[in-house]
């Protein structure tokens, strides 16, 4: 059977590494793009050991590794005062969480797909009209032009408000918690360890800390006012960037449909605490050309063993994220005790803190394998 004709809606990190993986695997895809230029902020901060595995042999990983900075451990706190800390360097043979900035993880996969002959089409936005034998679309250009167009199937990594989702009425259930998520990049002095994540409670919510470069920290937190709650003796400078965001926690009710699949944040949302929104749709994008390649089915069989394949997946990641979640941002006092006690104790216990660590690596489930 020849190899079929795809388009890749979104080029975020999700279609960029889809285009990538395919194209490795002898399928030159067509990528389009509605933003007329890449994101200029970094959401994600963390690329894990599992993506950093599935990137090595088209060369990413290498050019990660030498931008970004290794995290060997995460240190919780009380109010600052130090309850528990795990050490994750040894979380895979060879690599690391690693913090890169999503913008220069977005640029550096481009570079390596333009190095193959693969350009993302910029200012290109894809609706689905249908699919029978073939998948339909129309593909507006930000020049006002309209384009008709048919592929014999389609990857839809168009972001969590994802356009393919909406227009196959495949349903996003789930939940979201109702409070807002102050973010910060700010220039900072202080004495906490750069080279490790950190995680302060207090009675009203909680902290995470992060080190992107020698002089800048990203801050997440639910506490309304993040900057009054900062470690003793820090100094901030000035801001960077400043946002906030709504945590929810979504899973698409199938990820493939016919000739379309979903994958990324197009196919599941959660909490960025577990660091796993870009990883887990980097690996959507590894399964899915897997699943593209295999010359011994017919195209909708293919698309079939995906959806079957991820769809649980993204089911545990999700809820295992969103129990992390619950638990962290909880100010009920049995959550604040099961917090202070219970992380101090998993600190201990070598087979729990492998779990939790593993979660955050990308590796408490097997890798795709052809
Ligand atoms: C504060 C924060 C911190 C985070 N930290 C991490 C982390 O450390 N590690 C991690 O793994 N994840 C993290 N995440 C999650 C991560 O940012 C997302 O999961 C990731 O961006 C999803 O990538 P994606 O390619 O699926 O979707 P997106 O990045 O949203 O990309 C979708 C693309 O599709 C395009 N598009 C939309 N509609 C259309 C259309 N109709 N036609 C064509 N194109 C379209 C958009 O322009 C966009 O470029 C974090 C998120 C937040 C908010």
């Amino acid at each position: 059977m020849s190899d079929p004709s795809i388009l890749i809606a979104g080029a975020g990190p999700t279609g960029l590494a889809a285009a990538l993986f395919l194209k490795r695997l002898g399928i030159t895809a067509r990528i389009v793009d509605r933003s007329p230029e890449p994101a200029a902020h970094s959401r994600a901060l963390v690329v894990n050991p599992r993506s950093l595995d599935m990137l090595k042999a088209s060369g990413v990983t290498d050019r990660m590794l030498a931008e970004g900075r290794p995290v060997s451990g995460l240190t919780f706190y009380d109010n600052w005062k130090r309850i528990a800390a795990f050490d994750t360097s040894a979380i895979h043979p060879r690599y690391q969480l690693t913090v890169l900035s999503q913008e220069r993880s977005e640029a550096l996969l481009t570079d390596v797909l333009g190095i193959l002959g693969v350009h993302p089409e910029r200012g290109v936005s894809v609706s689905v009209k249908g699919q029978a034998d073939t998948v339909r679309v129309t593909l507006e250009h930000g020049n006002g032009t309209r384009e008709e167009a048919t592929f014999d199937g389609l990857f839809g990594a168009d972001g969590a408000h994802s356009t393919t989702r909406e227009n196959l009425a495949i349903p996003f259930p789930g939940t979201s918690f109702p409070e807002i998520w102050p973010l910060f990049d700010i220039e900072l002095e202080t004495s906490l360890a750069p080279d490790r994540a950190h995680v302060a409670f207090f009675p009203k919510g909680l902290m995470f800390m992060i080190a992107l470069d020698k002089h800048v920290w990203r801050i997440v937190s639910n506490l309304s006012d993040p900057l009054d709650h900062l470690p003793p003796g820090a100094h901030p400078g000035k801001t960077i960037w400043s946002s906030s965001f709504h945590i929810a926690h979504r899973v698409a009710s199938v990820c493939s449909l016919g000739r379309v699949a979903l994958g990324g944040d197009a196919a599941h949302i959660h909490s960025p605490l577990g660091a796993r929104g870009m990883n887990l749709g980097i690996e959507d994008a590894y399964a899915f050309a897997l699943r593209m390649a295999d010359s011994s089915r017919d195209v909708p069989a293919r698309f079939a063993r995906y959806g079957a394949e991820r769809h649980p997946v993204h089911v545990n990641v999700v809820r295992r994220v969103q129990m992390l979640t619950t638990m962290a941002r909880g100010d009920s006092r049995a959550t604040r005790l099961l917090r202070r006690y219970g992380i101090a104790l998993i600190g201990e216990l070598a087979p729990i803190r492998h779990l939790m660590i593993g979660t955050a690596a990308g590796l408490d489930h097997p890798k795709p394998a052809p």
